[in-house]
């Protein structure tokens, strides 16, 4: 069987561009590694710039997207990509479960955390290291954590520790932070918040735990080790490609490894569309991504049609 479209991701982008896809009428199959659909916003605590929905937990908001989708009839497959072929005519997604072909394909994988790369990183994962506050802050009920970053998501972090931790650092580069001015006024209002700017964090310090964190002033040059049981890495994303690796080859990416394709969300291969978080853009929100799916379908129809 040939799909008319193979949607690859089940987050926000690639949920919407499924609804606008069984809306048109299309034969679509979507494939993502998990089996629940919603992708990063899962591990979201609270998404409150999400209009009509206001302070909706993050799970809240990919299960309401993923029952819609379900709700016209989307067929899934959960599955891990190992790679796909994207020159010829007709698309094919190799994965665990077989062979998938489609007339065109819509690439809304996404990105994952950054890794900071500082010694102590990879040995403690799991043992105080986290990526994901919301998902191992329970672990760290009146203790102490600290945040590294200055965006969105170390704020966010921040403060979700916040609420069980007894004291948390947020630890950013700079002396300015990135993220919303509205969740900076809650951060700064948080007492049990120390904001330490200009400063990195060199090494994360412990032999089965985390036990401190060695940070550096980058414009005093001092060096301090402050005790700490848990460590919440909010660096940014790297875009989820590797199981592209032979397409990106044929794919245009920028130096980052993102998809290049704008708001109409064409790559340079004909049938191949980019969505969501994967491709370039200047705003990485679950707004943007959503409208990335119903773009998306417009431009693979005309695609189709042609
Ligand atoms: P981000 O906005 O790219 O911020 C990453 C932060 O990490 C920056 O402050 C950056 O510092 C810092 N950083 C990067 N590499 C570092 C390193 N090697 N060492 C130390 N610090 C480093 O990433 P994000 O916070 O994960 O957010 C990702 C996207 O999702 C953004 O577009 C964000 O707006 C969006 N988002 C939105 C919401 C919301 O609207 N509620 C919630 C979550 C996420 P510099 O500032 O110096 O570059």
């Amino acid at each position: 069987m040939i799909y008319d479209v193979i949607i690859l991701g089940s987050g926000p982008a690639g949920l919407s561009a499924a609804i606008y896809a069984k809306r048109a009428m299309l034969n679509a199959l979507m494939i993502d590694r998990n089996y629940i659909g919603g992708g990063q916003i899962l591990n979201t605590y609270e998404v409150d710039n999400y209009p009509g929905l206001p302070g909706i937990s993050g799970f809240d908001l990919g299960e309401k997207m993923s029952e819609h989708a379900d709700k016209f009839g989307i067929e899934k497959v959960s599955t891990d990509i190992s790679s796909i072929d994207i020159l010829s005519e007709i698309k094919t997604v190799h994965t665990d479960e077989g062979d998938f072909q489609g007339k065109a394909i819509i690439i809304a994988t996404g990105n994952s955390p950054k890794k900071l790369l500082v010694p102590g990183e990879e040995e403690l994962t799991g043992m105080g290291v986290s990526y994901c506050a919301t998902c191992d802050g329970a672990f760290f009920k009146g203790k102490t954590t600290a945040v590294v970053g200055g965006g969105d998501v170390a704020i966010e972090d921040a403060i979700f520790l916040s609420r069980g931790c007894e004291k948390v650092y947020l630890i950013h580069r700079r002396d300015e932070l990135r993220g919303a001015k509205s969740l900076q006024e809650e951060l700064f209002n948080t007492e049990n918040i120390e904001v330490i700017f200009d400063t990195i964090v060199t090494s994360i310090n412990g032999s089965d735990k985390v036990e401190s964190i060695t940070i550096n002033n980058v414009k005093t040059n001092a060096i301090d080790t402050i005790p700490v049981n848990g460590v919440f890495l909010a660096v940014g994303n790297d875009p989820n490609t590797i199981a592209l690796d032979d397409a990106k080859t044929n794919l245009e990416t920028d130096e980052r490894g993102y998809i290049k394709a704008s708001e109409d969300c064409k790559t340079n291969i004909p049938g191949v569309f980019a969505a969501g978080d994967i491709r370039t853009k200047k705003l990485r929100q679950v707004v943007t991504a959503v409208a990335d799916g119903a773009n998306a379908i417009e431009s693979l129809q005309e695609y189709l049609r042609k």
